[in-house]
Formats: structure tokens, sequence, C-alpha cells
């Protein structure tokens, strides 16, 4: 039987993705989150998570879990809106609503689907979005399913946007940013881009997937770090599977923007209601996050670590003050050997290329943890040193 063309045609495009050095593939973990990630029989250090505080295996949110599995089990067995919503959901979005400092919060199953569910529940045709060119890819696809116009300014150019503002006749309109840019590790200028959105009467949308629990006081987020207190125009949107260690995001906000999601998004509405399992290790999670200061400060000192023993190298350290540490590399299949010679020397960093980011920036994303020990970004430090 010959085969299908439309078969011809994936092969060609796996080709085409080889030939340009940006495939993709994954590897299988065997063992928990960590520092230490086992591979094919091999321990390496890995620097590829989110797990910024390093709990993703903490022996309290595993507590919690299988006390929460104990009393609710496994699964919320329909979407919140019809019986899914359990009382550790509900008490988590109080939790988080205080913890941010806004009225009121709703808990969505991933980041990827809060963002879904903001910009189209809240504009439509005739509205106009205005959003930063590097924004995480889960905006850009919540943009375009609003059908909202969609004006770019480049990285964090204010000038820009005061003008794309100034010159928009649309009736709502949202400035939508990542807070920490999720392969840069750079902080957007919110103060600024609050008091735009206050003087146009726009939203501020604030995605904060890589700044809750690790910025700011006692790990509030990026708008905590900044001092802003909370406001009607912004919607703060923080996810729970990076620092927080296990899955799931929230959106904080003025109670009828809630309101409005609750009722129109449709990535809350026609999806099942996450693990109640999940919001019982993340209830634990918020605890550690509030006392967390010594996590922070280590997880500080490791990035200080980073930086200064890599600023003699040939390849560039972004100017970021995160734990997102990228190392520009440019060419493809440059950073794909770099990866793959420190991989051979039991280091695991990711290789990041378009189109995640612009072309000819391929980077190492180096992401520090909590849990990582100053021994091992020595290490990483000497390799990179041996490599350069
Ligand atoms: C990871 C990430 C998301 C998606 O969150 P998930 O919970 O992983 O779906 C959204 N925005 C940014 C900036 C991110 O880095």
């Amino acid at each position: 039987m010959s085969e299908s063309p439309l078969y011809a045609e994936l092969a060609a495009q796996s080709l085409q993705l080889a030939e340009n050095g940006l495939t993709r593939r994954r590897r299988t973990l065997d063992a928990p989150c960590g520092p230490l990630a086992r591979v094919d029989g091999r321990d390496l250090v890995s620097f590829c998570s989110n797990d910024y505080l390093g709990l993703a295996n903490a022996p309290e949110l595993v507590e919690a879990a299988c006390a929460g599995a104990r009393v609710w089990g496994v699964g919320s067995g329909a979407s919140h809106l019809v019986s899914g919503h359990m009382r550790p959901h509900d008490d988590l979005e109080h939790q988080l609503a205080a913890f941010t400092g806004f009225p009121c919060a709703v808990l969505f199953s991933t980041g990827y689907l809060a963002n879904l569910g903001i910009v189209p529940a809240l504009l439509g045709r005739g509205d106009a979005v205005f959003s930063d060119k590097l924004n995480h890819a889960s905006l850009i696809d919540a943009v375009q399913l609003s059908r909202a116009d969609n004006k770019r300014y480049p990285h964090g150019d204010l000038d820009t946007l005061e003008r794309l503002l100034a010159s928009s006749s649309a009736r709502r309109k949202m400035i939508l940013t990542d807070a920490v840019f999720s392969m840069d590790g750079d902080l957007a200028p919110l103060p600024a881009l609050l008091e735009l959105a206050e003087r146009f009467d726009a939203w501020l949308v604030v995605d904060d997937a890589h700044g809750f629990g690790v910025l700011g006081d006692q790990g509030r987020g990026s708008l905590a770090h900044f001092k802003l207190g909370a406001s009607q125009r912004l919607v703060y949107m923080g996810t729970l599977g990076k620092a927080a260690g296990a899955s799931g995001a929230f959106v904080a906000a003025h109670e009828a923007v809630i309101e409005c999601l609750l009722q129109n998004a449709r990535s809350y509405i026609f999806t099942t209601g996450s693990s109640p399992v999940v919001a019982c290790a993340l209830l634990a999670s918020l605890k550690l996050i509030e006392n967390g200061d010594a996590r922070r400060e280590h997880l500080r000192r490791l990035t200080a670590q980073l930086r200064d023993g890599l600023t003699d190298t040939r390849w560039k350290l972004l100017p970021s003050p995160t734990a997102i540490q990228p190392v520009i590399i440019g060419d493809n299949f440059e950073v794909l050997r770099v990866a793959d010679a420190l991989y051979q020397r039991g280091l695991w960093v990711p290789a990041i290329r378009p189109p995640t980011v612009p072309k000819g920036s391929a980077r190492l994303r180096v992401s520090m943890t909590a849990a990582h020990s100053p021994a091992q970004v020595a290490a990483l430090i000497d390799a990179l040193h041996d490599l350069a």
C-alpha cells in the first residue's frame, strides 16, 4: 500500500527542521525534579527547570498532596462551574488573592490556559491590545484568539507604546506584558506601564510566571518588587508550576474582572477542574513561599556567583537580575554543540533556538534554583570557561 502524501509532507517538514538545527528532542527523567536529574542511567546536574525555590519535590508538598488525596481523591470530576470546584480550590483562591493584595482570584489549570482565557474574555473585535514583542507564546496566541487589534511595541519601548496608545480609538484597551521575560530574564518596566495604563484607561495584564514566589517581599511577585499596590487597571496572572512547584495558574484582579472570566473565559469553562491534590500541595507551597526568604537569598547568591564567574567569557550574558541567566551563543548549531559538550560533562543546560527566541540569538538558558549548591554552579562556570 502506498503511503498517503500527507506523510511525505510531514517527512519534508521534519527534514527541514533537522537541516536548520531546530529539531527538538525530549529526554525521559528517572528521578523527581531537582538539581540532580537522572537520564539514561546517568546523573546530571540540571539547570533546566523553573522550579526556582526547589519546591517541586519538597517533603511538605509531597505530604500535603498525599494527605489531600486521602481526603479529596484524585480527580475533580467536572469543570469548576459544574461540580469540579472543591474546598481546597476555593481556599487556595482566597489565599492567593490575599497574598497578592487583590480583592479576588480565580484558578486556572495552567498558565497557558489562563492567558488564553483572559484576553478573549475581556476584549473582542474593535478593541486593542498593546503587546511587548518578546511576550510569551501563550500571550501571543491569546491575542489572536480574541480578534482584538494587535499593536506590538519593541521590547520595553515605552515611547512607541505611548504613541500607539495615544493614537488608538479602540473602545477597550489592554497592555499585555511578561513581568519577567522568560527567555531573557529581564523585568518589564511595570511602574511606567501602569502609569500609561492609568493615563489611557487601559488594563495592564501582567504575566508573572517567573516572578511569583521569587520576587518581591515574601515572594509576592513582580508587582510587590516594584511596590505597586493593587490598581483597578491591573490584572495579575501568576503560574503555579514554576516557583510554586506544582502546576496551575491564577488570575487576581478586581471582582468584576474575575466575574467576567468565570462567565466568559472558554479555557476556564470548558476544561475539567484541576486535581484537588494539586490544590492541597499548593496550599502547603504558599506557606513555604511566604516563609521562603532563606531560599530566595540562597538563589540570589547563586545567581550572583554565576554572573561573577562568567564576566570574562567570549559569550555574552544578558543583563538579567533574575534566576533566568541566558548565555547568548547566536548560531543554532553552535548552541547545540555547546549544550552537547556540557551534557557530556554531566551538566544539563537547555539550548533555546528560534522560534522561541529571535533568529541569530540562540542561547543556553541557564536557570538557577534554590536547590542548587555553590559547587554545582562552580562546575558550570568552569565548564563554560573551558568550552569558550
Ligand atoms: C511558563 C509560562 C507560561 C505558561 O504557564 P504554564 O503554567 O506552564 O502553562 C505563561 N507565561 C510565561 C511568561 C511563562 O513563562
